[in-house]
């Protein structure tokens, strides 16, 4: 009887309460169905999602809508991240973002040229004041797009407060059609402690899940003793797409009272990195999977309500406890998961000895690591707790334990390239040697005199490399001397091999012009119709630069009338 009334009693606690914010005020910023391939604050790689994404029915340059009235605030093109984005502040105080985007409307996309062609570049960021761009609600802003780090044509859409912090836009009455469950894809038990046994084993374990008719999930009992936690995977499906997406709120009991939540409603950006210290950071390296932790030791995270000793439980000798854990998306449709502990001496057995490195960070101490020609500064409080760490150095090569930590602030690697000749000094970069088949990778590197530095938050080897190779161009849908009067577009490839492309730099008769950068495709893109190019006979001149340096220059002909 106790346990249906307990039952009873949690149930109810779901039933949605009214929120406080507006509900008609923003309107859906597309004029198709919305479907998502992205929810709010799901998790992504060093970040929460902050916003939806809307998926454009594998098309771009769909008209988007402002989702209320206001003015322009912001304008930002970057060739990666948001690409091509518009950011509205609304009279209310809260902002909305567009990101993106193929183009703007006409009147934005010409202001924002002329201040392309006076400051010379693609890449910039404007913000606006209340009285230059005014914007009313559903007139059309943009058209959507693949900008920057999309993966595939979609609108990535956000609501913002009035401290520019991402909020889920379903609150506020954007509507998506879920009548589905998330699915709890496993469920893992830690010890928390030396001491702490599950099983008679002091590592986490991975329980077997059994679904029963109702669609919930009973996991297999357990055995314990001493202090606990949970994590779990788990995704979100809506009703229109099979995309894997992010669930709204998690919570657990133990024995019918609440004792820990993850509440997606809002963060800050200057949060979102501590979601590498939500999910098991090593786990999520090593199998691509993210579990989310149900308990916290050092994360600041918001969206984490620790309701009980941060979802650490005690299991103490000849008790029996359930513990539940409730996984919900934003419609209410609910998932449960059951686990039933008994808690017994006889699981406790000889803990393992911690694997012990000369080099233990304390994370409340600056630390340097240096051997040879490599140097390491570890500052407080990079990490989110003390751990002994990996630290050798072979000539040039730097193994700093492995990519299984996560790091909440930069620490900094330094290589000594006095050795080098004066040449070789300028085309030298640091490397990361990535995955199993140790590919070098880029890490942006400064130059202090004979002083190569790396700021990073991974873990991992490091190593110098070279770059003497110049970048490559060429031409893509014209030739050498061509009539290209009936020509929309000037396309060019670029590429480099090594430490990538930096910058780049395109004339025409001496004149600067436009070209859009889409690193995906590797193509720099020159619109006619923004009627800069005005002679018969065209020089074009392209020079790109590459991360240490190295300079091609390319230069052809072509004729317009
Ligand atoms: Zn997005």
């Amino acid at each position: 009887m106790r346990l249906i009334l307990s039952f009873f009693f949690i149930t109810s606690l779901f039933v949605q309460a009214q929120n406080n914010y507006p509900q008609d005020y923003f309107s859906a910023p597309l004029e198709i169905p919305l479907i998502l391939s992205g929810t709010f604050a799901e998790l992504r790689s060093n970040h929460f999602h902050a916003g939806l994404d809307i998926k454009t029915q594998r098309r771009t340059g769909l008209k988007v809508k402002a989702s209320a009235s206001g003015y322009v605030s912001r304008i930002k093109i970057s060739h990666f991240g948001y690409g091509k984005a518009l950011y509205i502040a609304h009279p209310n105080g809260y902002t909305t973002v567009y990101a993106h985007l193929q183009k703007f409307s006409p009147e934005i996309e010409s202001y924002i040229k002329k201040e392309q062609y006076r400051k010379e570049s693609y890449e910039i960021e404007l913000f606006q004041k209340a009285e230059d761009l005014k914007i009313q609600k559903d007139s059309l802003i943009a058209y959507s797009g693949n900008t920057g780090g999309s993966g595939g044509p979609h609108l990535h859409f956000e609501i913002r407060d009035n401290a520019q912090r991402p909020m889920n836009p379903m609150l506020f009455g954007i509507d998506i059609k879920d009548n589905t469950n998330p699915i709890i894809k496993s469920l893992f038990v830690y010890p928390l402690k030396n001491e702490s046994f599950i099983n008679k084993n002091n590592e986490k374990q991975k329980l077997r899940l059994t679904p029963n008719a109702q669609g919930d999930y009973y996991a297999e009992d357990i055995e314990a003793i001493g202090t606990i936690g949970f994590g779990i995977e788990t995704i979100d499906r809506q009703d229109l797409a099979a995309n894997s997406n992010g669930v709204y709120n998690i919570q657990t009991f133990l024995n019918g009272s609440r004792n820990f939540e993850l509440d997606f409603k809002r963060f800050s950006f200057t949060e979102t990195k501590h979601i590498n210290e939500l999910i098991d950071y090593e786990y999520y390296i090593k199998n691509k999977a993210r579990i989310q932790k149900l308990f916290k030791k050092n994360n600041p995270l918001s969206i984490i309500k620790s309701v009980e000793k941060d979802g650490h439980i005690t299991i103490a000798d000849s008790t029996n406890s359930v513990y539940k854990v409730r996984v919900a998306d934003y419609k209410n449709n609910e998932s449960w998961v059951t686990v039933q502990i008994k808690g017994s001496n006889a699981s406790k057995t000889t803990p393992k000895p911690t694997k012990k490195t000369p080099f233990y960070i304390n994370e409340n101490q600056d630390i340097n690591l240096s051997e040879g020609r490599i140097s390491v500064d570890f500052y407080k409080n990079t990490f989110y707790e003390g751990f002994y760490v990996d630290f050798e150095v072979k000539n040039d090569t730097l193994k700093l334990h492995e990519d299984t930590k996560a790091a909440k602030k930069n620490f900094s690697i330094s290589f000594d390239i006095s050795h080098y000749n004066n040449q070789d000094k300028n085309k030298l970069y640091i490397v990361r040697l990535v995955g199993s088949k140790n590919y070098p990778t880029y890490t942006y590197t400064k130059r202090k005199g004979d002083v190569l530095i790396a700021n990073t938050k991974k873990l991992g080897t490091f190593a110098l490399a070279t770059d003497t190779i110049s970048p490559t161009i060429k031409p893509v849908n014209f030739k050498k001397g061509q009539w290209l009067s009936n020509y929309r577009f000037l396309k060019v490839k670029i590429d480099d091999t090594g430490s990538g492309i930096s910058k780049y730099r395109a004339t025409v008769n001496g004149k600067w012009i436009l070209m859009e950068y889409d690193y995906k495709t590797k193509t720099l893109t020159h619109d006619f119709n923004d009627n800069v190019i005005l002679d018969t006979k065209n020089n074009l001149k392209i020079i790109v630069t590459d991360n240490v340096g190295n300079n091609s220059t390319f230069e052809t002909f072509f004729y317009r009338k």
